[in-house]
């Protein structure tokens, strides 16, 4: 049996969402899915949970009802992309909005993380509605797949237009050049 780390005269019972260790009930608060312990790390991610500034680790496709384990980014951005049924989900809104991944077009690819920071940041602050496929592999293995942007259909024209003085350099080392000029 597994005793609470406060109280060794109490068995533990459940597991802090936040760092993994075993509490009894009396040491840890309920979240809205989990139980969180005391620890200031462990009840900052609990406020962060509650006020849904970032999304929990695991979440119900409101599409197709899959369970959906999240990346940490996919966590903060609140953009779910679920492979089983092919949505984006973007939880930025409520309730949120269920897309179509047909909705989106993949524009260009790049395997240069300082590429992908700053074609973020351009899209970020152009309202652009896009997502990134595969970026965590980069992290992994930097030669497995490169990042895969998706822009929504209809803004398009508009990120190539804010992209445009960044082509060369997101291009220039990428058959993916062949992607925005047929668009
Ligand atoms: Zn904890
Ligand atoms: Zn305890
Ligand atoms: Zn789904």
């Amino acid at each position: 049996m597994k005793y609470c780390i406060n109280h060794p005269d109490r068995k533990a019972e459940y597991i802090c969402h936040g760092c993994g260790k075993t509490y009894c009930e009396l040491c840890l608060t309920e979240g809205e899915d989990y139980y969180y312990c005391n620890e200031p790390a462990c009840q900052k991610l609990l406020q962060a949970v509650l006020q849904s500034e970032i999304l929990p680790s695991e979440i119900i496709c409101p599409n197709c009802k899959s369970n959906l384990q999240l990346e940490d980014d996919e966590r903060i951005s609140k953009k779910v992309h679920c492979p089983a049924c092919g949505s984006l989900i973007d939880f930025n809104i409520d309730p949120p909005i269920v897309k179509n991944r047909k909705e989106y077009t993949q524009v260009f690819s790049s395997l240069n993380q300082g590429d992908i920071g700053i074609v973020k940041s351009i899209l970020d602050d152009g309202d652009i509605d896009y997502y990134v496929l595969g970026e965590n592999f980069l992290s992994v293995d930097p030669l497995i797949q490169p990042a895969k942007f998706f822009i929504l259909n209809e803004q398009i024209d508009e990120a190539k237009e804010l992209l445009k003085d960044f082509e060369f350099k997101i291009f220039g080392a990428s058959a993916k050049q062949n992607d925005l000029e047929e668009t």
